[in-house]
């Protein structure tokens, strides 16, 4: 089993529904044993849409990288296709923050996830976790890379 941790995120529909649903689909292959606190994150990147839910989870896994990041867009795609429509955008975004203490690249995948120490979204969640958590290739903790970005618009999301 390795240790892993995973962003959620969601812009679309019922929001914490999709959130928990995403974290429902997970197992049995991946095993969370921590959720962070969920957050409300204004739209980056194209800002005329919705705001973010973002969260982060600490799970176990048997899946070699590859093989989870297969599940992981599987989980996506099925998501998405229950509560939207064809060609939709998607409801949920997984992505794989750390694999134990992996730093792995290909074309199709990277470990650790190439922007998660410059977004504060992820960060902050990251940062209820696992403050003390080593980044594999910038040799920075999480608190250390959290307190260089600009996290003032990452809100606790209460209902
Ligand atoms: P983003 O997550 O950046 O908003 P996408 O979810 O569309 O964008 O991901 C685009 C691609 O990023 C995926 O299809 C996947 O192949 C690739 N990718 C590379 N590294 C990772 C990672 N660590 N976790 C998830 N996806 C990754
Ligand atoms: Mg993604």
């Amino acid at each position: 089993m390795t240790k892993i941790y995973l962003a959620l995120g969601t812009n679309l529909g019922n929001r914490l529904a999709n959130l928990r649903d995403a974290i429902n689909a997970l197992a049995p292959d991946v095993t969370v044993l921590r959720e962070s606190t969920v957050y409300e994150t204004p739209p980056w990147g194209y800002t005329d849409q919705p705001a973010f839910l973002n969260m982060v989870v600490e799970a176990e896994t048997s899946l070699h990288p590859r093989a989870l990041l297969d599940f992981l867009k599987k989980r996506e795609e099925e998501l998405g296709r229950v509560k939207n429509f064809r060609y939709g955008p998607r409801h949920i975004d997984l992505d794989i923050l750390f694999y134990d203490d992996l730093a792995y690249e290909d074309e199709r995948l990277q470990i650790p996830h190439p922007r998660l120490h410059e977004r504060a979204f992820v960060l902050v969640p990251l940062n209820d976790l696992a403050p003390n958590l080593v980044h594999p290739i910038l040799g920075k903790d999480v608190k250390s890379l959290l307190s260089v970005v600009e996290r003032d618009e990452i809100h606790p999301f209460s209902v």
